[in-house]
């Protein structure tokens, strides 16, 4: 059987006091897209960061591919176990961030092939080729010589996607990558977004736009102050859903 592409398994991951994973559970086969809904300040984002080890859970683990990435705190032999495969795991996993997070003095191109060049993967006229197909791909082959202040919001952030794909990774995760866009240029990277789902790319999305999630994702999960709520596809979670948190919030944000 080929292992889930990413399994979070009873997940707690608190700051200080303040519990702000309180058991996670999800799975995401591979080729299969996942959008994360909740209201701000549910976990929405640890739990991205939990699944890309950017955070480490105090309970709990997470997999990637088959592999363990991060374990209980205490458990020293799986911690030392975990730490070996760490490196090779974070480089497969693609993240997009809300605010894109470009390079400001690289361009286009550069900022697409840095990641292939600085780990290794890839010479950089390699990884300068491919950052050409990439941003060909993301319908931005006329501006590989720009810079980040040359471009749009969404142009911006369609070179982020691109960056993230230069990796080659197996999941990507993308965390509110529209919700820092003007309204008209949402449509253009949900339109990258939704092609990459088309494709059989592993994607974990966080945001707020229902309509596409009805469209994309094969499963849908409502997370509220830590906990998933409600999760499986969109005809349930978004056309029937269960309970009242749910209804209430996406009578907010429909
Ligand atoms: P969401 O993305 O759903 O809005 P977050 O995962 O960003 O939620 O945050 C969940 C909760 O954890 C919030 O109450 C937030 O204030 C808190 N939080 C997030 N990051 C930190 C941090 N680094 N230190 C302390 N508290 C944090
Ligand atoms: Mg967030």
């Amino acid at each position: 059987m080929r292992p889930a592409a990413v399994e979070v398994h009873g997940v707690r991951k608190w700051y200080g006091a303040h519990r702000v994973l309180d058991g996670v559970e999800l799975t995401v086969s591979p080729g299969e897209v996942t959008v994360i809904l909740g209201p701000s300040g549910s976990g929405k984002s640890t739990l991205l960061r939990v699944i890309n080890h950017l955070e480490k859970p105090e309970v709990g683990y997470v997999s990637v591919n088959g592999e363990l990435i991060g374990v209980r705190r205490h458990d020293r032999r799986l911690k030392e176990l975990s730490e070996r495969v760490i490196l090779g795991q974070r480089s497969r996993i693609g993240f997009v961030f809300q605010n894109f997070n470009l390079f400001p003095h690289l361009t286009a191109l550069d900022n697409v092939a840095a990641a292939p060049v600085a780990t290794g993967k890839l010479t950089k006229p390699e990884a300068q080729e491919l950052a050409r197909e990439l941003l060909g791909r993301v319908g931005l082959a006329d501006k590989v010589g720009a810079y980040p202040r040359q471009l749009s919001g969404g142009q911006q952030q369609r070179v982020a996607i691109a960056r993230a794909l230069a990796l080659r990774p197996g999941v990507i995760l993308f965390d509110e990558p529209t919700s820092a866009l003007d309204p008209e240029l949402v449509g253009e990277v949900l339109a990258v977004i939704k092609d990459l789902a088309t494709s059989g790319t592993t994607l974990i999305i966080v945001t707020h736009e229902i309509g596409f999630a009805r469209e994309v994702a094969d499963q849908v999960v409502f997370l509220d102050e830590g906990r998933i709520v409600e999760q499986g596809p969109p005809s349930e979670v978004l056309d029937h859903p269960k309970h009242e948190r749910t209804r209430d919030f996406l009578s907010k944000v429909l």
